[in-house]
């Protein structure tokens, strides 16, 4: 009766493990035998179950021969009684490549030792042809098929470590395309990923097991090439990719000719790790396209200097005006005698997270290479606005703000326009206003920029021109532009108690300015000797350390509370 049911339960529980797709199986360690083996181990393997009852070691067979030293070094553990699960693949009886994923767990006997082992078999080949193909599209490029950049990266990393072990070095090339976005504009971007394609498949040529393709940017290509250091060999490599480059592509009507410019830096020598040598790669390529077309440079760190700060400035100034590391510090100019407040100058300041404060002598010349100087101005001039009327507010006596402007500046369309409104908007009256210019950012623009002068000196806002004596300085330009104030540059205060030529050129000056009926400041005052030379000779306002560095908004509403500094 009890083996009956015995009987009755193994052939369910038989029945149910046949129906399973993994595959089930047993086997007596002590008899060396398999016992069980269902119907999911013979479909995947393809072989029936009866051969593998009759040899236990038949499944070994079956594993892919470079799997096959893990998987036996792994039933050690078996011994210990500690289960394994592996994942490796195996050959079918028809010859079909398979991933398995198999677990194997042990019974001990009292004395610990091993007498069973009983298993499951699962076909995971489909899981892992949807997993490699997940991973393809994360590595790869959609349009040139190419690995992207993570790709790039992750197999630099190994090739460096290889290298490293090998004493050997190598080379990272960076390409990037001259002029494709501009093909891509006029010509749309079907025509621009042709052209990719079309360059990513000549260069696939040179692909080899030592050599890695990527495409690392919109119009940017890296390769990396195993043991190469000889300034020789990259030349001669440059050479042979320009030459694939250059050859003419036709994409539908169009005859196109691309050029590129090649940055190389190379293992140890420019760098030890990915992104040291990527970035040095990649600087190298931006002093290439400097240069001219077709040409390429090898990384060098004098590189580091002036094109790579100026890079990492710009992008770091555009981040700026949206993450609020801009500020304004403001500083008194004075009356010389009384030291009574006449005015406050706003100057325009950066803490950048990383690199602490950057001098605006750093960054405004490069914001005035691009667009963002105007962002930048308008920011200046509606915070000073702002300041303006929360000093009011606070029931403060304020002096007019001077703010310094670009000439780029006042040459956009509607700049006058934009500045009433500003005012309107703060109520703050135009004659509170003064804009700093300088002569040499005029001189080009003439006519536009008295223009736009003289159409907001006639709303009452007036204008200072800045660093006088450092650029053109003729008389002509100040009798045209008619300035209300004129700032002497601090280079001709800091030498005027010299004696020489400089002390001269400032006695002239402030003569000059007098016949001319101007207000003068004299910038950048910082010792009694410079003080006492500017009140000889009548100059009647001061700017400098003597008197106050520029400060911050709550230090200025003291100086306006005590008027005198
Ligand atoms: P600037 O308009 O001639 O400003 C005077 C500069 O001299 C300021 O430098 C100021 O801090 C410095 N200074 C003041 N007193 C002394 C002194 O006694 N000794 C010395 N050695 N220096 C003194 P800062 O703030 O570095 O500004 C440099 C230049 O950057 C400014 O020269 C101006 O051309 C430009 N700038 C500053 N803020 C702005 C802005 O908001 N917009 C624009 N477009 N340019 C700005
Ligand atoms: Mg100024
Ligand atoms: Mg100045």
């Amino acid at each position: 009766m009890v083996t009956n049911e015995l009987k009755q339960k193994e052939q369910q529980f038989q029945t149910i493990y046949n129906n399973l797709d993994a595959g089930i199986w047993s086997v007596d360690v002590q008899r060396n035998k398999m016992i069980v083996c269902s119907n999911g181990v013979s479909n995947i393997y393809g072989e029936d179950a009866i051969k593998f009852l009759e040899d236990r070691d038949l499944w070994e067979s079956f594993i892919h021969p470079e799997d096959k030293p893990a998987v036996a070094k792994a039933q050690h553990q078996l011994q210990k009684g500690k289960t394994i699960r592996q994942q490796y693949r195996i050959y079918t009886k028809k010859g079909e490549m398979k991933w398995v994923k198999g677990r194997c767990i042990p019974t001990l006997d009292e004395n610990g030792k091993l007498v069973r082992i009983d298993g499951i078999v699962e076909d995971i080949t489909a899981e892992k042809k949807y997993m490699d193909q997940v991973e393809y599209l994360a590595t790869h490029d959609h349009v040139t098929n190419l690995p992207n950049r993570r790709k790039f990266e992750k197999k630099l990393k190994n090739f460096i470590r290889q290298m490293k072990k090998e004493r050997d070095s190598l080379a990272v090339f960076y390409l990037g395309l001259n002029r494709f976005k501009h093909i891509n504009d006029t010509l749309g971007h079907d025509v621009g990923d042709r052209l990719l394609q079309r360059i990513a498949n000549r260069l696939k040529k040179c692909v080899t097991p030592d050599v890695m393709l990527a495409r690392v940017g919109e119009d940017e290509l890296a390769i990396c090439f195993l043991s190469l250091a000889h300034m020789n060999e990259c030349q001669k490599l440059a050479a042979a990719l320009f030459q694939e480059i250059e050859k003419e592509i036709t994409i539908d009507d169009f005859s196109l000719y691309v050029t590129a410019s090649i940055g190389i830096s190379i293992y140890p020598h420019d760098g030890e790790d990915v992104k040291t040598l990527l970035t040095n790669a990649n600087l190298a390529m931006r002093r290439a396209k400097e240069i001219g077309r077709s040409d390429w440079q090898l990384y060098s760190p004098l590189m580091d200097s002036e094109t790579y700060k100026s890079y990492h400035l710009e992008k770091g100034l555009r981040n700026a005006l949206l993450q609020n590391e801009f500020f304004i510090e403001y500083q008194p100019k004075v009356h010389t005698n009384s030291r009574e407040i006449d005015s406050i100058e706003a100057l325009i300041r950066w803490n950048h997270p990383e690199w602490g404060r950057v001098s605006p002598e750093d960054f405004i010349p490069l914001a005035e290479e691009t667009h963002l100087i105007i962002e930048l101005g308008d920011w200046v001039i509606e915070n000073v606005c702002k300041q303006l009327q929360q000093w009011k507010n606070q029931g403060l006596q304020t002096v007019p703000v001077s703010i310094n402007v670009s000439s780029k500046h006042l040459l956009k369309r509607g700049f006058v326009e934009h500045v009433q409104q500003t005012l309107a908007h703060y109520n703050i009256d135009p004659s509170f206003i003064e804009f700093e210019v300088t002569e040499s950012s005029i001189i080009q623009y003439e006519e536009h920029v008295k223009k736009v002068m003289d159409e907001l000196k006639k709303s009452g806002v007036t204008f200072a021109l800045d660093d006088f004596g450092t650029g053109f300085s003729s008389l002509s330009h100040l009798k045209d532009f008619e300035f209300n104030t004129l700032k002497i540059d601090k280079t001709f205060i800091q030498h005027a108690t010299d004696k020489g030529k400089q002390q001269a050129i400032t006695k002239s000056i402030l003569y000059l300015a007098h016949a001319l009926n101007m207000k003068v400041i004299a910038e950048g005052v910082e010792t009694k000797e410079q003080l006492a030379f500017l009140q000889k000779h009548e100059c009647s306002f001061i700017q400098g350390y003597i008197v106050s560095q520029p400060a911050a908004p709550q230090k200025i509403a003291e100086y306006l509370k005590k008027r005198f500094l």
